[in-house]
């Protein structure tokens, strides 16, 4: 299949275009679209055929549930058996934005959407693209990352078609996603809202609406089996090995040094995902993507996933990674780290 391609103004999106890719949606079809977080892969949510193209186009297991991303408010009530009032809290805070709320489902949702849980996990998008195109199918839309199942998540559309190009009917280009991490999922069904994935909205903002969140103990460790069945796979890894240094700040760069050292030593090519100071300080034959400026974890969180990337041009041996401090958006930057590390992290 040849994927269409098409560019559109991220802020005033041209109607005859994005009518086009409804009509693709509206028949089946698979479109990939820009959001505020990173680009998804839509199909008809309610149609559980459309949706089972999205895990083919991806290798997704299937036992990983999807997002359903939403236009209006009034669509969730035909989603969603009921809207307890900590959601609707949440809701009116956050919505429309990086925040998606795993609520009980109607038998509307396919199984195909939800893995066959009794819950369905529902967003409302910020960005005017995805919105208007969401309106104009007149569906949900199920839509998970637009990269093929284990690689880094695309932020822009030549990510996605370097993964998905020849598998999907077409991509809309509006640039680059400005928060580059996924959105945060929190779970309303428990009696303390849990985060069970970071993202654009931090916890921070969360406790301060809620008072009170839980968190998914399988966040902090890795080993726990998780309740978001999506955080148990391999998840944004580069095509290298990579190994991601945690710790106190001050000792974290000369470790990295003589990590780099060694494996330089042992005839290894070596890359690292690291801030713009930091990369000032390492060999000249180090491949460095930059991820951003230290202590500006919103500039790390938009450059990640492009830094990941970057070595599917520049192959390595070996990659890596600077952590930084988990607060604020580095809670999502330093979880994707340790995912795409495979939990080989380095204590400093
Ligand atoms: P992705 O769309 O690839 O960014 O992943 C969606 C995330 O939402 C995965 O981590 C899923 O496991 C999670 N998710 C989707 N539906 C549910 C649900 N009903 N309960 C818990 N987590 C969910
Ligand atoms: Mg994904």
């Amino acid at each position: 299949m040849q994927t269409q391609y098409y560019h559109v103004n991220r802020e005033t999106p041209d109607t005859g275009v994005l009518t086009q890719a409804a009509r693709i949606l509206q028949q089946g079809g698979l479109v990939a679209f820009p959001t505020e977080t990173v680009y998804g892969l839509g199909a008809n949510g309610l149609d559980a055929q459309a949706v089972a193209g999205i895990y083919q186009a991806k290798g997704r297991p299937s036992d990983n549930p999807l997002i359903l991303h939403i236009a209006d408010r009034c669509e969730l009530d035909r989603l969603a058996r009921s809207v307890p009032a900590n959601a609707e809290v949440l809701i009116k805070k956050f919505w429309p934005g990086p925040l998606t709320l795993v609520l009980e489902r109607t038998a509307c949702v396919p199984d195909a959407v939800t893995g066959g849980l009794d819950t369905v996990a529902i967003r409302m998008p910020n960005s005017a693209v995805a919105r208007e195109l969401i309106r104009l199918a007149g569906v949900p839309l199920a839509a998970p990352s637009a990269n093929t199942s284990g690689r880094p998540s695309p932020t822009t559309a030549q990510a996605v078609l370097a993964d998905l190009s020849g598998r999907i009917d077409a991509i809309l280009d509006a640039g680059p996603s400005n928060i580059g991490v996924e959105s945060t999922v929190i779970d309303c069904t428990t009696p303390v809202p849990t985060l069970l994935r970071p993202g654009g909205v931090t916890l921070e903002m969360l406790l301060d609406v809620l008072g009170e969140v839980e968190v998914d103990p399988a966040l902090s460790s890795g080993k726990t089996v998780p309740r978001s069945p999506g955080m148990k796979y391999t998840h944004y890894a580069p095509r290298a090995p990579l190994l991601l240094l945690e710790g106190d700040s001050r000792t974290l760069v000369s470790r990295l040094s003589q990590e780099i050292s060694t494996a330089m030593a042992a005839g290894k090519k070596v890359g690292a995902v690291v801030s713009r100071e930091t990369a000032a300080k390492l060999p000249l034959e180090v491949i460095a993507a930059i991820y951003g400026s230290q202590g500006c974890p919103a500039e790390i969180a938009a450059n990640l996933y492009g830094a990941l990337r970057y070595f599917d041009e520049h192959p390595v041996d070996v990659i890596y990674a600077e952590g930084i401090s988990e607060s604020g958006l580095g809670l999502a930057v330093m979880n994707r780290l340790r995912k795409a590390s495979g939990y080989q992290i380095i204590k400093v």
